[in-house]
């Protein structure tokens, strides 16, 4: 028998809640063999749920993996005792908070086991741990079923946005973002207003009510779900889906600037413009004060030539200076109201759109809330969807997105 001294120490090296060593073996070649006792008296029926005593009804003796200790693999062995309830006399196996039921590890070595996958892939792990793939699958599915069926807590702003499955085409991913935590909290197979309100609604009004802000790009259907289901919350459109709009429309009209002066007769005239224009998509586009030197010249070789997209450049700037420097809502409302009234002309899309959300467009001096924390996030999913992993379709990349988050935050 082991001494005392020993267990006290086996035991705060285990660490787990509830147990205690009373012996252990060492077995070459194999491992660390730690036999537990469970030292909880009462348990909760998982029928009647009331708080009933141990009444024992068979033994039950399970050997389940743990967390290795150096070079040895560490087993242990705990009676997962069969109880009867004293109330209600429904048979039950006992609950023990580090292993899940009929698993052979224990939720510590799992998660240690996904972390290495996320780090690498199954075969490696696999052999790595003297594990098999199997295994490794099995554990992925059952972790993963938890952290499908969590629900976010202390949500306060939500982001709505979306990815392209594949890039370039209409079919969409809706990503839900928690703003603050900067988090995936929700990832939906399709982009429309049943799926998206039936995966919220699934969240329940616990979640939905305490929400004090959503976040969404011009969609008028996010709008409609958010109003329908978080009536409390503030809906902010997100200023750099406002800006990109007002970009977009800047490069069309570049594009048909350029389309028109193919058509000039005068030889050495339409060149001259054309030069002026080359390459001109970026420094137009691109945030004036984050050029640099050879940007700013092309910038102004591109104005010489075409007086339009000059007045049309200053004007988005002007916008994204009035979104950085208005100090309140009023004072983004007045800049705002005085912008467009020049606008109309160069940018009649955008116009209407603005004028349509401006609501929304100025609840953004409220809290400055922004979807920039989205961009970063979506690159990272991404990725995800890229490294296959066995993991091809959407349950299983949504699985990984969620996995990927749960062990970086
Ligand atoms: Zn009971």
């Amino acid at each position: 028998m082991a001494s005392s001294v020993e267990l006290h120490l086996m035991n705060q090296l285990l660490k787990l809640s509830g147990m205690k060593v009373i012996d252990y073996r060492i077995i070459e070649n194999i491992g660390i063999f730690l036999s537990l006792k469970n030292t909880k008296k009462q348990t909760i029926c998982p029928r009647c749920g009331k708080t009933t005593e141990f009444l024992l009804h068979q033994n039950n003796l399970i050997t389940v993996r743990d967390l290795s200790f150096g070079e040895q693999q560490v087993y242990l062995k705990v009676n997962r005792r069969l109880l009867r309830c004293s109330h209600c006399s429904k048979k039950f196996s006992e609950d023990l908070e580090f292993v899940r039921e009929r698993r052979k590890y224990t939720k510590r070595f799992v998660r240690k086991i996904i972390e290495e996958v996320l780090n690498s892939d199954i075969l490696n792990v696999a052999k790595r741990n003297d594990i098999s793939e199997q295994e490794i699958e099995t554990m992925l599915k059952d972790l993963g079923e938890e952290l499908v069926k969590q629900k976010p807590t202390n949500l306060n702003k939500l982001g709505i946005d979306e990815i392209a499955v594949v890039k370039g085409q209409k079919n969409y991913y809706v990503v839900l973002v928690d703003l603050e935590k900067r988090k995936v909290v929700g990832l939906i197979e399709k982009r429309t207003t049943e799926k998206i309100t039936e995966y919220l609604e699934d969240w329940g009004t616990e979640v939905l009510s305490k929400i004090k802000e959503v976040s969404i790009d011009l969609w008028k259907s996010y709008k409609s779900i958010a109003e329908k289901l978080m009536p409390q919350a503030e809906i902010v459109a997100d200023r750099f889906h406002v800006m990109k709009q007002v970009s977009d429309e800047l490069d069309v009209a570049r594009i048909k600037i350029k389309r028109e002066t193919e058509k000039i007769k005068s030889k050495s005239k339409k060149e001259k413009i054309l030069e002026g224009l080359k390459n001109s998509k970026y420094v137009l586009l691109k945030n004036e004060k984050d050029l640099n030197d050879p940007e700013k010249e092309k910038l102004k070789e591109v104005k010489k030539v075409a007086p339009i997209l000059t007045e049309m450049h200053g004007l988005k700037e002007e916008l994204r200076d009035i979104f950085e420097t208005s100090k309140d809502w009023s004072e983004g409302l007045l800049k705002i109201a005085d912008w467009l009234k020049d606008v109309s002309k160069y940018f009649p899309k955008s116009f209407g759109t603005i004028r349509r959300w401006i609501g929304e467009i100025i609840a953004y001096f409220d809290e400055r809330t922004t979807q920039g924390v989205v961009e970063g996030i979506n690159n990272k999913l991404k990725l995800i969807k890229r490294r296959a992993y066995g993991f091809r379709n959407f349950d299983n990349f949504r699985l990984r997105s969620f996995l990927t988050w749960d062990f970086t935050s």
